[in-house]
């Protein structure tokens, strides 16, 4: 006789064990994966290694604040980002930031998904620069605290670069696009131009 065997698969099977911590804490990860959005490939591909949790620490600490890392921590819990991101642009922007690429995601939003995306790669790659140029002491101290400039620098180099982007791809652009784009924007003249920081 043919035994067979039935088993149900739940959603939480579908997702390793901290892809479900996300899940519990309220990232939306499967509307992540389903957003259609038109970014350079850099970004797209930081965005699959984060959700896949592919970063990882050597000692599992934050290289910055030396609290508990996971791959989230960076982006919503790290003390110094947050301080970073308030002395450039303020608390509002940062919680904007946080809930349009984790915690709400709606598909009518994708620029601001985006950007908030342009944001969290500039904070990455900031990191990324801090540990590769200083060493652990003083002088990581110190670069960390004024850090707020490096992170001001890679967010215009990656809204520059995603503004050509669009245009290399001959994308059609939405008139509320650059709304939240914090230094440079597209003018009628199809122009890139410098927005006011405030
Ligand atoms: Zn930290």
């Amino acid at each position: 006789m043919k035994t067979i065997f039935f088993y149900t698969q739940t959603d939480k099977d579908l997702f390793t064990k901290n892809q479900n911590k996300w899940i519990e804490k309220g990232v939306k990860l499967k509307k992540i994966w389903q957003l259609k959005i038109s970014c350079m490939p850099n970004i797209k591909d930081f965005i699959r290694k984060l959700t896949f949790n592919f970063f990882r620490t050597i000692n599992r600490k934050c290289e910055l604040c030396d609290n508990k890392f996971d791959s989230l921590h960076l982006f919503t819990e790290c003390k110094i980002v947050e301080k970073w991101e308030i002395d450039l642009y303020g608390d509002y922007k940062r919680n904007e930031r946080i809930k349009s690429s984790f915690y709400q995601i709606v598909n009518s939003k994708v620029g601001k998904f985006t950007h908030s995306f342009i944001l969290n790669w500039s904070i990455w790659i900031t990191r990324n620069f801090i540990i590769h140029n200083s060493q652990v002491g003083i002088h990581r101290t110190e670069m960390i605290n004024n850090a707020h400039h490096i992170l001001e620098r890679n967010i215009k180099i990656t809204e520059l670069n995603q503004i050509r982007y669009l245009i290399l791809k001959g994308q059609k652009i939405k008139e509320d696009y650059f709304l939240d784009f914090l230094f440079f924007e597209l003018n009628i003249s199809k122009e890139i131009v410098r927005k006011d920081l405030r």
